[in-house]
């Protein structure tokens, strides 16, 4: 394990010199919060971005809150919302909103046809319009991003490089090989408090709806009971700029 964690060093070094407009992605997720971590060590001022939807538990705004402070991320916050949230207004955290119209003209619409929300008839429009559409615009800066993505965590991660390019824009993915037994360990040795639903059974975790606990596959619980189970939002299969 040593060996990946110095590998996953080498890359964020590397990517660094080479792309001086840079940012980690995170989603407070395990997998994220090692990725900070290894790229905070790297380099203490790398810019760290979130997307972060209305469908977040409450318990994730409030993780992300306690460790941009614990870790010292300054993160800056991207998302499709009226207005701050009541668990995100601190004056600590920089949060960019986006304009909500289309999202809402197309969730009210589905809801008025069917009397189901967005997210359960049709997932992929609501990722896209609040995941997506938030992560072209937090990237649309940079030359390259870092993200948490590894081989493992399901039948849809399997194919992702270590380095990607779409669209000119560059993607490194430093823990790709990590397993998630390593990622656990990574952690426990440095004292990362991880998000207080893992301790619910959670193996993935994302928006409310679209996230179940005790899955045998790692992304299983994700999209449950739709088309798109265990799959992905669209951010990492997409053209982003
Ligand atoms: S994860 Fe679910 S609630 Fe969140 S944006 Fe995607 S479909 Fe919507």
């Amino acid at each position: 394990m040593e060996d990946k964690i110095e590998h996953a060093k080498e890359l964020i070094e590397d990517a660094v010199r080479n792309y001086p407009r840079i940012a980690v992605a995170c989603s407070f997720g395990k997998d994220s919060m090692v990725t900070v971590h290894l790229a905070k060590e790297v380099d203490p001022n790398i810019k760290v971005f979130s997307v972060m939807t209305q469908y977040h538990p409450r318990e994730t705004f409030d993780y992300l809150k306690l460790m941009d402070k614990k870790m010292n991320l300054g993160i800056t916050v991207y998302m499709v919302a009226d207005s701050v949230p009541e668990a995100l207004k601190d004056g600590s955290l920089e949060v960019r909103l986006l304009p909500t119209e289309e999202f809402n003209q197309e969730a009210s619409q589905i809801e008025t046809e069917t009397g189901n929300r967005i997210y359960a008839i049709n997932p992929d429009e609501c990722c896209q319009l609040l995941k997506v559409e938030p992560t072209k615009v937090a990237v649309s800066s940079l030359d390259a991003w870092i993200t948490g993505l590894r081989n493992t965590e399901g039948i849809t991660r399997v194919d992702f490089k270590e380095i990607e390019e779409k669209g000119g824009l560059i993607k490194i993915n430093p823990i790709l090989t990590f397993t998630e037994a390593e990622i656990w360990r990574y952690i426990a040795t440095r004292g990362i408090e991880p998000h207080p639903w893992y301790g619910k059974g959670y193996r993935s975790l994302g928006c409310a709806p679209c996230s179940n606990p005790g899955e045998e596959v790692e992304r299983g619980g994700r999209w449950k009971g739709t088309s798109k189970c265990g799959g992905e939002c669209g951010i990492h299969t997409q053209r982003l700029k």
